[in-house]
């Protein structure tokens, strides 16, 4: 990607901000940008870039830190029997979901695929464990070839996805990782491994866990293969990449603003049930006053309320008052 890129969306953040859509819009530009691939093993001259330095964010101070023997995710108990697992040395710092049940344990998303992750959900969990993605992007799929049992949304895009690719590799570049990777992480051969789809989840299917089921909730936008979960009993929303705390992206393969906007009115509606919102990046947790604050800003945009702030490489940035958006510029004046 140009470093003018680079400058104009991390500016816009002040942390690092992009996200698997950057990523593959922009492998191209990272390819021949970037050095030859960099050893970031625990030998080699470690870096300590800005994004990382205040990790990890004022949030977690206010959550219950879980000692775990592992150092690469740190673990935080953010309601009843459910462990958000964070991943701070990486800039992407994706948040997965660990929900037990009576019977079996849901494992919402798997990272970036660069800890030992099944090691860790194991010492976290006796139970079973399903996966469930938020969607088939690479920093959410990375450690399904850890597991054995995969829930993606019914979808070509997620079919394609679960073939595998080398495209994560960019996110080893110099500046993205924060402190050593794990020692027995090998970057020469660092890939989104192909994984099986035991099943196949459709808008409305409920995931039973014993004592606890998760409803799917089919909320295209961000991806075509992005899905929330709820737990309506606890209150409990997961969001994965259609909200969280930080800049939100619409643009890239896959990516449909008309199909995002009735994604976040749907959420919005729900809004009164919702206790916790819990999103794939960055900070687990956010109020559900969030999100009919998202429709609203959303629904700005897409009427020209909020104004562009800018367009670099056909990527153009809102900022509403609470969310800034990234959409494709050759969506800027899309019907209403
Ligand atoms: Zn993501």
């Amino acid at each position: 990607m140009s470093v003018f890129l680079r400058l104009f969306l991390l500016e816009s953040s002040q942390m690092r901000i992009l996200r698997p859509c950057t990523l593959v819009v922009f492998l191209l530009f990272a390819a021949i940008l970037s050095a030859p691939a960099q050893n970031h093993s625990s030998g080699a001259a470690l870096v300590t870039p800005d994004w990382c330095r205040k990790l990890p964010r004022p949030e977690y101070s206010h959550l219950q830190r879980i000692p775990v023997h592992d150092s690469w995710f740190q673990v935080y108990r953010v309601a009843p029997h459910v462990l958000a697992i964070y991943e701070p040395h990486q800039w992407e710092e994706t948040v997965m979901y660990l929900v037990d049940g009576s019977q079996r344990a849901l494992l919402i998303d798997t990272g970036m695929g660069i800890g030992n992750l099944r090691a860790l959900v194991s010492e976290l969990t006796p139970l079973p464990v399903i996966v469930v993605n938020s969607h088939t992007h690479p920093d959410h799929t990375g450690g399904n070839w850890q597991f054995n049992t995969i829930y993606n949304l019914d979808s070509d895009y997620a079919r394609n996805n679960a073939k595998g690719s080398t495209e994560i590799r960019a996110e080893l570049e110099p500046g993205k990782i924060c402190g050593a990777l794990p020692k027995d992480f090998n970057p020469a051969t660092y890939a989104t491994r192909p994984w099986h789809t035991a099943r196949w989840l459709h808008d409305g299917d409920l995931i039973d866990l014993g004592g606890r089921r998760l409803q799917v909730l089919a909320t295209p936008g961000h991806s075509p293969d992005s899905i929330c979960l709820f737990d309506a009993q606890n209150g409990l929303l997961f969001t994965g990449d259609t909200y969280y705390p930080g800049p939100v992206y619409v643009f890239g393969p896959g990516s449909d603003p008309i199909a995002y906007q009735r994604s976040v009115e749907r959420l919005a509606a729900l809004a009164a049930k919702v206790r916790l919102v819990l999103g794939g990046h960055n900070v687990p947790i956010a109020p559900p006053s969030i999100l009919p604050e998202l429709a609203r800003e959303y629904a700005d945009v897409r009427a020209g309320k909020i104004p562009a702030a800018g367009t670099e490489e056909e990527i153009t940035k809102y900022p509403g008052p609470q969310i800034t958006f990234f959409l494709s510029a050759s969506y800027v004046s899309y019907s209403k």
